[in-house]
């Protein structure tokens, strides 16, 4: 069955109210709980045509599992447009990245302590990992619901209702878009393995056990804390149990129904099969830290070579192309861009206009087969 609700966010100054649409369906016999939410930075709406595919789905398809799906996470900055483009990742007044308000739940705040992990699972410990985990459930529900109460900026008013709406989840997904890019996924560390080829995307970054204000790390890393301190003292080996991810979908400023169709399809393989993938084609997979920016040397016009996106290249391959003036006007050549190590190009910046410094591409180093 499926139910929609409206969360009001926010007033404007001419009356509206934007509200954030909940879509949630429920199945009796639910194996995990799914969330899914798109555009928190408003002009990656791909994200949107993969979640408009999963709801017709799930009017027409018997799928045992409960899902709750926001397709715009972000409804005022949707609105918020400069020229022909939108200006979605950041709060235009403030300059906030919509999607660094996430609270790390473990810290103090609004008056709380800190969580002392090391009491709570000496307090649990025989009871039992599942026990544990549903009481530490309820104390980071207990701690946000504080959060939302004393929040009012509107980045972190945001970040506490969707983080609000995704706790309960044992998958979820943030879903964005990159640039002009290849779809690839940020996945934490402990999930590498070779259920991973079920998505439709060959290009991996594995996230650190780190805290940071992003919706994905909020979600997953108080629970790798958990259970690491768990292992620690029980001397067990439990995995942590969230599947998070931010999938990045391709290009922004595109709605691209047929391309959200094909990730959607991986997306429900890895959902309802644990087993892991054998003997498909080479997906790639690389560390956070070896996910790098290449910049503009000089500031100029930008040929690029979008027939690379996606793959692995071999040491010193041209990626781009800086046509400067100098180069325009005939007194000096145009500078290629490579990097001097194997490298899987996976985005490039949308402007063929760049300054001194700006970002140009983003490429993967130290790749490594899942
Ligand atoms: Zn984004």
């Amino acid at each position: 069955m499926i139910n929609i609700r409206e969360i009001p966010f926010r007033t404007t100054i001419s009356g509206l109210t934007h509200s954030i649409s909940v879509i949630e369906y429920k199945h009796p016999q639910a194996k995990a709980n799914i969330y899914m939410q798109a555009a928190l930075h408003a002009a990656e709406s791909n994200g949107i045509a993969l979640i408009y595919l999963l709801r017709e789905y799930l009017e027409t398809h018997d799928f045992p599992y409960n899902v709750t799906l926001v397709p715009f996470a972000n409804p005022f900055a949707m609105d918020i447009k400069i020229g022909e483009y939108t200006y979605g990742r950041f709060d235009a007044k403030t300059g906030e990245n919509w999607n660094r308000g996430f609270k790390n739940l473990l810290t103090a705040h609004a008056g709380l302590e800190k969580i002392d992990l090391d009491a709570f699972v000496e307090k649990y410990q025989d009871q039992g990992f599942d026990t544990l985990c549903q009481r530490f459930s309820e104390l980071l529900r207990a701690r946000l619901a504080v959060s939302l109460q004393n929040d009012t900026a509107p980045h972190e008013k945001l970040a506490n209702i969707l983080h609000d709406l995704a706790l309960a989840a044992d998958f979820s997904f943030d879903l964005h878009c990159d640039s002009v890019s290849a779809p690839y996924i940020y996945a934490p560390s402990y999930l590498h393995s070779g259920r991973l080829k079920h998505f439709n995307s060959n290009a991996f970054i594995l996230t650190p056990n780190e805290p940071s204000g992003c919706f994905n790390q909020a979600i997953f890393y108080p629970w790798w804390q958990l259970t690491d301190c768990w292992n620690r003292i029980t001397g067990d080996s439990k995995t942590p149990p969230k599947h998070a991810f931010t999938y990045e979908m391709g290009n922004k400023e595109s709605f691209d129904l047929k391309n959200a169709k094909h990730l959607l399809e991986g997306v429900l393989e890895y959902i309802n099969n644990p087993a892991n993938v054998k003997n498909t084609s080479n997906k790639y997979a690389c560390y956070e830290q070896d996910f790098s920016r290449v910049r503009a040397p000089i500031g100029g016009m930008v040929n690029y070579q979008d027939n690379l996106l996606g793959s692995l290249q071999k040491p010193n391959t041209p990626l781009a192309t800086i046509y400067d003036k100098n180069s325009i006007i005939g007194i000096s050549k145009p500078q290629v861009l490579s990097v001097p190590h194997e490298a899987l190009l996976l985005t490039r910046t949308s402007s063929a206009t760049v300054h001194e410094g700006d970002e140009v591409l983003k490429v993967m180093t130290n790749c490594f087969n899942i």
